[in-house]
């Protein structure tokens, strides 16, 4: 089957997602199904809620091949990195965020294995990105308060024109 990438304003998107028990045919075909939505989408990224699935579980690929993390967890953090970061679940709209420049995360592979990475700048971030999304946070909530506002707004006129959607393709589509 092919997903469809979730949007704000689905609450499944706000949902906090449980943790896999049991890497099972049902989640190597999840898998097998979110690598292909990502690429299509042109996102780096796509945690399984963004396509309906309240599971603990992204994909990513960097460039060196899809990747997917069971479970995932930030262990450690470092530094400080401003980044404009954009979600395939809030097409059109991107805002430079500062988060940690480094992170430690633990997980598993899809094989089970225990996997633990030291990520620096885009993949920290990116690592960043789909763990907010297994907890149902959004890029907005890393917003102010005026910005979020405004960015409510920009994102209702959007929303209210889908023919007049903006190009995003100078944005990275952090998923
Ligand atoms: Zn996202």
């Amino acid at each position: 089957m092919s997903y469809q990438i979730r949007v704000m304003g689905d609450p499944v998107l706000r949902q906090e997602a449980k943790s896999i028990d049991n890497i099972d045919g049902r989640i190597i075909q999840m898998v097998d199904d979110m690598v292909p939505a990502m690429y299509q989408a042109e996102g780096i990224g796509l945690a399984a809620p963004q396509v309906g699935i309240q599971k603990r579980l992204f994909v990513y690929d960097i460039g060196e091949g899809p990747q997917t993390l069971v479970n995932p967890e930030i262990v450690d953090s470092d530094g400080e990195w401003a980044f404009e970061e954009g979600c395939l679940s809030v097409p059109g709209l991107s805002f430079e965020i500062i988060r940690p420049k480094e992170v430690h995360l633990i997980g598993r592979d899809l094989n089970g294995n225990e996997v633990s990475i030291e990520a620096d700048e885009l993949l920290a971030r990116l690592f960043q990105h789909e763990l907010d999304h297994l907890d149902g946070v959004l890029l907005l909530d890393h917003l102010d308060r005026d910005e979020r506002k405004a960015a409510l707004r920009r994102w209702r006129e959007i929303q209210s024109s889908p023919g007049a959607r903006p190009a995003s393709s100078d944005d990275l589509a952090l998923p």
